[in-house]
């Protein structure tokens, strides 16, 4: 068990590390999400991965969390008359209707509306970015455009139009099968992609409270506009994904670091959980060890203060899923002696004032740090008095005994957090037996040790949050 890392690390399940063997490799090198990328891969083949990760959390003894991501609206081109159209700057290329053409240098996009909605002056970015184009006239039959970044266009590339103001709905009809998908198999999380503001993330939530769903929404920031209205979309969502491959194409690349710190201070001001996605260790699809920039990208997200970070290809398709894994969690642990103060502290100025469990929860870490506990449980059924320690960032783990399947699930995500299941939160007897079957496991607790324990449940009528001191015998 990880003990020694607090922030959490998401991997993205693909045919790297599909079987059960290699499952449970990941979670014993570090794993404590598993990402479906819903984008690809039929619900059925998605249904047995999930059955697959469930077998090797249970084998492995782990919690293991799991989060279905959404695709969302992502554009694309349609098929074009070459395979690889090779383009230079000051090049024209024409946009029309359609989603083939046979025409050389003629583009045509999936997306039906996109020529009734850009504008001259917009921009076009192709692929991952390489290729930028600039709409200089456009009518409703077709768009001419000059290419402004020269590369190779390939038909069915994604785009992304950073200056539009697109129609397209947020969530799809796919989009919501998807998320009907997960709330039968019971998923922890759903994640959206390209949200633009607050309404997706209660248009989703609505639809997945109707479905009777538990998922807790990651909204993934990965759209200009969405920054434009970042603090409502963290107030709204359970959780952010800086999503840097698609917000790269739509913000300058130059700004990408810039923003993530950004996003992440909203997060912790809001005491809401972060994700920073992508390229994290992009080198090691094909190399056994990480570029020293990818070693500082991931070491830079941790003093961020974010909660976890994410591997994409990495894992799902790369050559080294295993390694991978283990490289960022020796990359996390060697950064997490350094976050600083600043980070550590929930930010005084925001922290809400009155809030008796999160007063509760700050005596408890003083009074843990007073006494040198080794650990601090968290009795919980809703989950939240134990993300409000997380946010707290004290450096002492958090033990969260939780008798939901819900927040077991979900607290996988939350840095410092390790999730326990007990039977019931009500009974005294399983709280012990718990924290003594843990420790078999943690084996963080020895004899005469002081355990600050911090409970939810009501000694008295009105009684609120209360902490008791376990001195182990
Ligand atoms: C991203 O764009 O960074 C991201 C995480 O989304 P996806 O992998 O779905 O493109």
């Amino acid at each position: 068990m990880p003990l020694h890392r607090r922030t959490k690390i998401i991997a993205t399940v693909g045919p790297a590390c599909d079987s059960v063997e290699m499952l449970q490799k990941l979670i014993v090198a570090g794993v404590n999400i598993f990402r479906l990328n819903m984008a690809h891969g039929d619900l059925s083949s998605h249904s047995s991965r999930v059955y697959r990760i469930r077998e090797a959390a249970e084998a492995s003894g782990m919690p293991v969390g799991i989060l279905a991501d959404l695709a969302g609206p992502k554009l694309r081109l349609g098929r074009l008359a070459v395979d690889a159209l090779e383009c230079q700057a000051g090049d024209e290329l024409l946009l029309t209707r359609g989603k083939v053409t046979t025409e050389p240098n003629v583009l045509v996009s999936e997306y039906e509306a996109l020529l009734d909605e850009i504008q001259a002056g917009d921009r076009i970015i192709i692929g991952d970015g390489t290729v930028a184009l600039e709409v200089r006239s456009s009518n409703s039959q077709q768009a001419e455009c000059v290419v402004v970044d020269g590369g190779t266009i390939r038909g069915r590339q994604g785009i992304a139009l950073p200056n539009t103001r697109l129609s397209i709905e947020t969530i799809g009809p796919k989009d919501y099968e998807h998320a009907d998908w997960a709330t039968i198999l019971n998923l922890d999380y759903v994640s959206l992609s390209f949200v633009r503001n607050q309404e997706d993330i209660h248009q989703l939530r609505q639809f997945l409270k109707s479905k009777g769903s538990h998922a807790a929404i990651i909204a993934k920031i990965e759209k200009r506009e969405s920054l434009d209205v970042l603090d409502e979309i963290v107030q709204a969502a359970d959780g952010i994904m800086v999503a840097r491959g698609d917000l790269g194409l739509e913000v300058d690349i130059a700004t990408t670091a810039v923003v993530q710190k950004r996003i992440i201070d909203s997060c912790r001001v809001e005491n809401k959980p972060v994700i920073v996605a992508t390229q994290m260790l992009e080198s090691m699809h094909h190399a056994k060890r990480p570029t020293r920039a990818e070693v500082s990208d991931v070491s830079n997200a941790i003093l961020d203060g974010t909660d976890a970070c994410m591997l994409s290809g990495e894992t799902a398709v790369g050559q080294y899923p295993e390694d991978a894994v283990k490289m960022m969690s020796r990359i996390i642990s060697e950064a997490e002696r350094l976050v600083p103060e600043s980070i550590l502290k929930a930010r005084p100025d925001k922290s809400r004032h009155g809030d008796i469990t999160e007063a509760v929860l700050q005596g408890a870490t003083q009074i843990s740090r007073g006494i040198g506990s080794q650990v601090v449980v968290v009795v919980t059924k809703s989950g939240r008095s134990a993300m409000l320690r997380s946010k707290l960032r004290d450096k002492t783990t958090t033990l969260c005994l939780t008798d939901s399947d819900k927040v077991a699930g979900q607290a996988c995500l939350w840095w410092g957090v390790y999730p326990f299941h007990i039977d019931s939160v009500e009974d005294e007897g399983a709280i012990s037996a718990a924290i003594s079957k843990w420790n078999d496991m943690a084996g963080v607790i020895n004899s005469g040790d002081r355990v600050v324990i911090v409970s939810d449940r009501r000694a008295y009528p009105q009684g609120h949050d209360s902490i008791l001191v376990l001195e182990i015998p």
